[in-house]
């Protein structure tokens, strides 16, 4: 077979397009990858809808929740990412945004590696007319170069694997992340209660993820009852929240909270790319607790706000309200040790304790002609 069949988009909106392209020769450090199963992930639905904030190389192939089998490959591509060996036959996965392993990035802020500043991904070998054009996995197959693209990250599956679940690999990679991001902030913990909103694919997984990662309780928020709800509480959500019947988001935390009881719950995780979203699940957590955004990637109907930045910058946001009585004698301390080294004297101005004097005090905050105003009803006393 000296051909491949892929398929590709003109551009947003457009249809696919069977073309066959040729099929490349396979140098030293290549791979010809046949596709076995490819998903259809909610960024190829905003990319088709034209919402990818920058311009991309159409036409092209989508499709990154991909696995296959290694049809052909160079003697040069022995092992995988991780070391394991690579053969004809071999199952793989590859993911679609492979860091550089070089930026400023990559070697300094490694856990955020995935803002790489020069990442191998699609658009990387494009234009599609020439070859080496087989990037996506809408397609028979994909190829790999290695030389070409030293940052290609191939991933073996295990063989006895099907093809169809290792194409999951990629998505639940991002709900995993996604938890430990809560760990990491001190936000998820063994027997925590964790509401999901959404419930398309990334929302069915992260009720995996929460379950196998020691939830105690799992609850989604989404639609539409079947097929969607009905799978996470297939996968282990202890209860459901449709927004079919529950069509304001008082109705949807009433919902929640009423499930979850006590004060709330420990995390919500959005994984629905609904705009409101944000401001709907804080109001589900307990105080105190922590709320992970990584539903929202692209500005798509939230131009009022900037929200789902919180997702696309990979940031960690942090509320922090007034103090715990533990928090004081830290301060108190800090004060003594760094008495003499600040001026300030510079920050505080005293008003006496006279009905003028409170007054000026309080008109000399308000006007911003001092910085502390502060009022001094026995002078010399300490
Ligand atoms: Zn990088």
């Amino acid at each position: 077979m000296s051909t491949v069949r892929v398929a590709t988009f003109a551009g947003p909106g457009a249809g696919p397009r069977i073309e066959t392209v040729r099929r490349p020769q396979v140098p030293d450090r290549a791979a010809l990858i046949q596709i076995g199963a490819c998903g259809v992930c909610g960024t190829d639905l905003h990319i088709l809808k034209g919402h990818w904030p920058r311009p991309l190389p159409w036409p092209f192939t989508l499709g990154h929740e991909l696995a296959g089998v290694i049809v052909e490959k160079g003697p040069g591509l022995e092992a995988d990412f991780m070391g394991r060996p690579l053969a004809v036959g071999s199952k793989v996965m590859l993911p679609p945004l492979m860091p550089c392993g070089v930026c400023y990035y990559c070697v300094h802020y490694p856990a955020h590696a995935n803002r790489c500043l020069n990442p191998t991904y699609y658009g990387r070998y494009l234009p599609f007319e020439k070859p080496p054009h087989l990037w996506g996995g809408w397609a028979e197959m994909v190829y790999v170069d290695l030389d070409m693209l030293p940052a290609t990250k191939i991933y073996r599956l295990p063989d006895r694997m099907s093809l169809r679940v290792g194409s999951l690999a990629e998505p639940l990679t991002s709900c995993i992340r996604a938890l430990n991001r809560a760990v990491s902030a001190g936000g998820f913990r063994t027997g925590d209660t964790v509401v999901i909103q959404g419930s398309g694919p990334i929302g069915a997984l992260a009720v995996v993820a929460a379950r196998e990662m020691g939830a105690g309780r799992v609850v989604v928020v989404g639609a539409p009852e079947q097929p969607r709800l009905a799978l996470c509480r297939a996968f282990g959500a202890e209860a459901t929240v449709s927004l079919e019947t529950h069509t304001t988001p008082q109705a949807r935390i009433d919902a929640v909270r009423q499930v979850v009881g006590g004060f709330g719950a420990d995390l919500v995780v959005d994984c629905s790319g609904h705009p409101s979203a944000g401001p709907e699940g804080i109001e589900m957590l307990r105080d105190g607790g922590t709320y992970v955004e990584m539903g929202q990637f692209t500005d798509a109907g939230a131009v009022e706000t900037n929200w789902h930045r919180i997702c696309v910058k990979d940031i960690t946001l942090l509320g922090s309200w007034a103090f715990t009585a533990n928090d004081i004698p830290v301060a108190i301390d800090l004060l003594d040790r760094v008495r003499d080294r600040y001026p300030w004297h510079l920050m505080q101005q005293q008003f006496p304790f006279t009905e003028a004097g409170v007054a000026e005090a309080i008109q000399c905050a308000l006007d911003m002609r001092c910085v502390k105003a502060t009022i001094v009803p026995s002078e010399g006393i300490g």
